[in-house]
Formats: C-alpha cells, sequence, structure tokens
C-alpha cells in the first residue's frame, strides 16, 4: 500500500517536532498517557450503560513497557481504540490544532517554547522516535488496524491481529548522538521519574514491570539473601490534583495542570480551590483566571465553560452552565459525586444539582475577586485590564439581574484619583451637598476630560467617573443607582442642579438663541444658554435618553435602527466667540451665519462626532482667515 503524505499544517509542526531542542523531549511520554487515559474515559462511559464492554472500572489501565535491545517504549492501553478511519483523521492531522493557531498568530513566539507550553499531542513522540506504530481495535469493531510512520515522509495503514480492544503504541527510540542522549528513556527509573512528575494525577494506573531485590522468605536475618523480582508496579498515586489538599500541592503543579489542560503559554494569574459539603450538592472545584486574555476571547469562538466530572470520569469537557457570562474568563474543574452518571448531556441543563453547583460556584468566584481586589490591588488591576469588560456585561445582561454580583467588583477611572476606583469608594468621598454619581462618557479617557462638560464640575472639585467602554454608558443607564445615588452622565443637557446663575431671559437673548436655531435648522434641537460652560464657548449636549456614545455605539451596531441622540447646542454668553457673533447679528448678518455654523462644528468636534460636512468648515474657516 502506498503511502499517505501528511496534511500540510501537520507537516510544519512534525518539522517543529523533530528539530526540537533537547530539554522539551520528555513531554511526549505525558502526551501518549493522556491520550491513552482520555481513550479510556471515552470507554468507561460507555462501560456504564453497556454491558457488552464487559470491563469494570478496575480493569482499565495503561501499561508501559521497556526494551532496551529493540529500543522500543510500548505503551497499551484498553481505552476506546481507533479504526482504518480514525487513524487515518486522527492521526494524520492535527486534532488539537491550538497550538499552531497560536503559532500563526504569534509569529515570534519562539517555536521551542510552544513546544514546551502546550499540550502538541502525538505528534510530540516524534521528539524521540524514528518510527511510531500504532495498533488499535476499535470498541464494536471486530477488525483491528496499524499505523506505521517514520515522520516527514508519511504514513501506511494496514490490517493487522489485534485480539483486544484499545491501542498500543510502540516507539522506536533514536540512536544516540554527539548532543543528544535518548537512551535515558529506556531507563525504568527515567520513565518513573517521567510518569511522576507529570501524569501523577492521571485516574488509572500506569503499570511498569519493575525489578527489585526481595529479602528471601526463609533466610538467616544474619546473613540475608535477596532474590532479584519482577513485579507490575503502579507508577502514579492516581489522585486527581484537584482532590488533593491544597496544602500539599504547590503552586508548580497548579501551573503545570492548568497550562497541559488549558493549553495556556502562561501560568495562571490566580488559582483557587474550593470543597463544597452542601445540601443538594457536594463538589470539589479547581479554578483558574488566565493572565492573558485568550487569543479568541471575545470573539464568538471562545466557548466558556469547565470540565465536569462525576466522581472522578469526565463527563462533559465544556460544560458551559457551570459558570455565567460575566465570569467567562475562569477555566478549570468541577468534580462532583451528586451528579447521576448516565444523564444525558442535554438533560443535564435542567438538573437541579448542576443548577446548585453552577450558583455557589458563582458566589465564589466573586468571593474570589472581591477579596484579590482588597488585598492586592495591583494584581487585580492587570486582571481587570484583560477581563474588566466582561465583568461589566454583569451590570447589563438579562436586564440586569445579576448587578448585586458584580458592581463591588467593577472599576471606574476617577478624575479626581486619577486611576481606576470602585463606586464604593466613589460613592465614600461623595460630600454631603452631592446628590448624585457623576460620569462622563467619551472616545477616551483624556478625550473627556478635555470636554466642556467636564470643566465645571472639575472646577467646582466634584469627582467624575471618567468612562470610555461603550458599555459603561449602558451599564449605568441598566443601574439606575448605587446605594441610593442616581448616576448622571453630565455630558448629557439636563445637568443643572449645581448651577445658581441667573436666569437670562431677556428678548435680546432669545432673539439671539432664535437666530443660531434658524441657521442650523434641523441639526439641533434646541440652542440655550448654558449655566456649566466656562473657558469654551459651545458644547453639545444629548437631550432624551439617547446619548452620543449610545448613538456612536448603535452606528455600528447596527447601523439600520438609524439611532439619533437629540442635539442641544449650549452656548457661552460670556465668551468672546459668542459675543462676537452676538454683535454681529445686527452689524453684518451673513458674518453671524458663518460663526453659528462654525461654533456648531466645533461643538461637534469636541463631543467626538463628525462634522457633516468636513470641506464646507474648512472653507469657513478660510473664509474667516482672509
Ligand atoms: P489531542 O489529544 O490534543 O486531540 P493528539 O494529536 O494527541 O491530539 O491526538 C489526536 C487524536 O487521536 C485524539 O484526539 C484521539 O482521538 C486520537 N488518539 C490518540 N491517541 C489515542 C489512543 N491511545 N486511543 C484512542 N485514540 C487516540
Amino acid at each position: 500500500m502506498a503511502k499517505t503524505e501528511f496534511k500540510s499544517e501537520s507537516k510544519r509542526l512534525l518539522d517543529l517536532m523533530i528539530n526540537s531542542i533537547y530539554t522539551h523531549k520528555e513531554i511526549f511520554l505525558r502526551e501518549l498517557i493522556s491520550n491513552a487515559s482520555d481513550a479510556i474515559d471515552k470507554l468507561y462511559y460507555i462501560s456504564l450503560t453497556d454491558n457488552n464492554v464487559g470491563l469494570n472500572k478496575d480493569d482499565f489501565k495503561i501499561r508501559i513497557d521497556l526494551d532496551k535491545e529493540a529500543r522500543t517504549i510500548t505503551i497499551t492501553d484498553n481505552g476506546i481504540g481507533m479504526d482504518a478511519d480514525d487513524l487515518d483523521s486522527n492521526l494524520g492531522t492535527i486534532a488539537n490544532s491550538g497550538s499552531l493557531k497560536f503559532k500563526q498568530e504569534n509569529d515570534k513566539a519562539d517555536d521551542v517554547d510552544i513546544i514546551g507550553q502546550f499540550g502538541v499531542g502525538f505528534y510530540s513522540a516524534f521528539m524521540v522516535s524514528d518510527e511510531i506504530t500504532v495498533r488499535s481495535k476499535k470498541y464494536g469493531s471486530d477488525k483491528a488496524y496499524q499505523w506505521v510512520s517514520s515522520g516527514a515522509d508519511g504514513y501506511e495503514i494496514t490490517e493487522t491481529e489485534k485480539e483486544d480492544v484499545g491501542t498500543q503504541i510502540v516507539l522506536k527510540i533514536k540512536e544516540d548522538n554527539e548532543n543528544e542522549k535518548y537512551s535515558e528513556f529506556l531507563e525504568k527509573y527515567k520513565i518513573s521519574a517521567l510518569v511522576s512528575k507529570y501524569s501523577d494525577y492521571i485516574r488509572y494506573p500506569i503499570i511498569m514491570e519493575m525489578e527489585h531485590r526481595k529479602l528471601r522468605e526463609d533466610c538467616d536475618l544474619d546473613d540475608p539473601e535477596y532474590d532479584e523480582v519482577k513485579e507490575d508496579e503502579v507508577l502514579n498515586s492516581m489522585v486527581p490534583i484537584w482532590q488533593r489538599s491544597k496544602k500539599d500541592v504547590t503552586d508548580e503543579e497548579y501551573n503545570e495542570f492548568y497550562k497541559q489542560k488549558f493549553f495556556d503559554f502562561e501560568p495562571p494569574a490566580r488559582v483557587f480551590a474550593n470543597s463544597v459539603e452542601g445540601l443538594v450538592a457536594s463538589f470539589k472545584s479547581l479554578l483558574f483566571i488566565p493572565s492573558k486574555v485568550p487569543f479568541n476571547y471575545y470573539t464568538k469562538e471562545y466557548k466558556k465553560g469547565l470540565q465536569l466530572y462525576s466522581s472522578g470520569v469526565l463527563i462533559m469537557d465544556n460544560c458551559s452552565d457551570l459558570v455565567p457570562e460575566h465570569f467567562a474568563f475562569v477555566k478549570g474543574v468541577v468534580d462532583s459525586q451528586d451528579l447521576s452518571l448516565n444523564i444525558s448531556r442535554e438533560m443535564l441543563q435542567h438538573d437541579r444539582q448542576l443548577k446548585n453547583i453552577a450558583s455557589t460556584l458563582e458566589k465564589k468566584i466573586k468571593n474570589e475577586l472581591s477579596s484579590w481586589l482588597k488585598n492586592d490591588r495591583e494584581g487585580y488591576e492587570k486582571f481587570y485590564a484583560n477581563f474588566g469588560k466582561q465583568l461589566k456585561y454583569g451590570l447589563v445582561g438579562d436586564y440586569g439581574a445579576h448587578q448585586d454580583v458584580v458592581k463591588d467588583i467593577v472599576l471606574f477611572y476617577s478624575s479626581t484619583e486619577k486611576k481606576l476606583v470602585t463606586l464604593k469608594e466613589y460613592v465614600e468621598r461623595m460630600g454631603e451637598d452631592q446628590k448624585e454619581i457623576y460620569y462622563a462618557t467619551g472616545d477616551s479617557i483624556d478625550a473627556i476630560d478635555k470636554l466642556p462638560q467636564t470643566e465645571y464640575f472639575r472646577d467646582k472639585g466634584r469627582e467624575i467617573l471618567y468612562c470610555a467602554e461603550e458599555i459603561d454608558e449602558f451599564a449605568f443607564q441598566s443601574m439606575t443607582s448605587y446605594n441610593d445615588k442616581q448616576f448622571k452622565n453630565i455630558v448629557n443637557e439636563d445637568v443643572e442642579e449645581e448651577s445658581k446663575d441667573e436666569k437670562k431671559d431677556d428678548n435680546k437673548d432669545d432673539d439671539t438663541l432664535k437666530f443660531i436655531k434658524d441657521v442650523l435648522g434641523d441639526k439641533v434641537q434646541e440652542v440655550i444658554f448654558s449655566k456649566k460652560l466656562k473657558s469654551h464657548p459651545v458644547c453639545l449636549t444629548a437631550k432624551g435618553g439617547v446619548s452620543f456614545e449610545m448613538e456612536k455605539y448603535m452606528a455600528i451596531a447596527q447601523p439600520e435602527a438609524m439611532v439619533k441622540a437629540q442635539r442641544v447646542l449650549e452656548i457661552n454668553a460670556a465668551h468672546p466667540a459668542v459675543n462676537a457673533l452676538i454683535a454681529n447679528i445686527t452689524a453684518d448678518k451673513e458674518k453671524a451665519e458663518k460663526y453659528a455654523k462654525l461654533l456648531y462644528s466645533q461643538a461637534l468636534i469636541i463631543a467626538g462626532l463628525t462634522v457633516e460636512d468636513p470641506s464646507e468648515y474648512a472653507d469657513l474657516v478660510c473664509s474667516l482667515m482672509n
């Protein structure tokens, strides 16, 4: 039979493997054992409802055999197995190409690091082998198949004889050369150490025949005699890391587990383990918060969820019902003995125990984040830069149903503190005379700081929350208040309670306003004298419920809805530019019209909106300069 070539991307990964540096090579064993364990998980799951499997929990095992003469390592499992199609599609292409994707998107990242940090799977075996033979019989099939490859030049699949269901992988270990020694992988002590290092928690026994000296039973103890005996030994402790007590697990072990399980490049920013004895459900959880935003986070491709185990048996790889949307960044494992094992995945959604676990987890995560915020502000702010936006979704999603969960762990930039603050901190600083929580929306902290509207409040010493994210405005509108203090967007027109200016209502003023309104027509809803402008001549505020930030957001999110904020042009009667306009209404009407248009365009620019007719604006400026 002709050789089949590897698919092109697999070929590239294969090249990486074959040429990788030595120190990372040892992870091949961890990868193969983890595949074997996954395959056993699958068959064990079937065996719970299907008597034909004929295996009990204790029958499942992974075996490692070494043959120094033949230079082979053989890894045997009695898992689900593969048929010819599986062999072709699973081992001919990269099943989990997370690492390759990462590589494509981070081209500068070092190849070597990727191999060391990621689960690179089956292919890693080529780092230590000249030739790999996979012999497998799939559960439910009466034929067995063999897949053989010596790397770059492709693979061959043929029918073979194999009695038991499962997979056997034979690695032909490379010869040592000047720079690299492979022979140590044929030593039992080495393999046993690697299993302890990387695969200790695997839930099925990993067995290898070990030799040791055994005291001969009826010998004279003053002159002891020993026999060399060979006995199968279990190399791993089989206790999953989340079942171990926190004090017995090192940070290193948690990090290693996280990176391997969740394909991350960096250790997590936060690790928290919980053991919950509940009335409805008891469970153990081990949760992680990544230190970087996953590359596909904030896209539809990202799937939130936790791995769900029932008494150590994996039932779902990514159970999304376990974490709410606002904590979608949390990764981890949940193991409960109270979940029914043969429950279908559809039914699981409505399971009472599962719902109970999810709501307990939500509280645990909230508490963890609160104490992080309290005890390590700097660390929390780093986390917040990554996932703060996600938390804020909790303020708006589900009609605000989760506001109580997140309202004390979200942060906003403060105009007076010049850093991120909590709502609680803001309210604590509010003076007796301040009734509302002020916020201002805009494109960036810098742009907001320069808005004419913020000047007035700043001069009065008021603290303003600067909101540069689209979601902020929705968040405040949906919360309406915090600790009985209403939120007020000071960029909007209706914030005047603080001003005690006398009313300007003589006829001359009315004429001025009418003149400007006539010039601008439908572009503005209203023209008023401002009570808050100081150094700026004009500003634009929004009347009614829709703000400019919402208008900008909707223009992108739902352009067909044509959502527009109602524009109010506020003018500063004390400003020389406005005085010039007023003087010209009688002296030079044409000039006054130009001034009105100019000031309106300026107000648009400051508000971060686009000038409707930029070339008209430019012409106006030029004509006045002449
Ligand atoms: P990953 O394990 O990340 O999916 P691998 O390259 O390690 O990627 O393996 C590819 C696929 O080959 C696995 O997803 C699995 O379907 C199959 N496979 C690998 N090893 C075994 C095994 N021992 N028994 C059954 N299937 C296996």
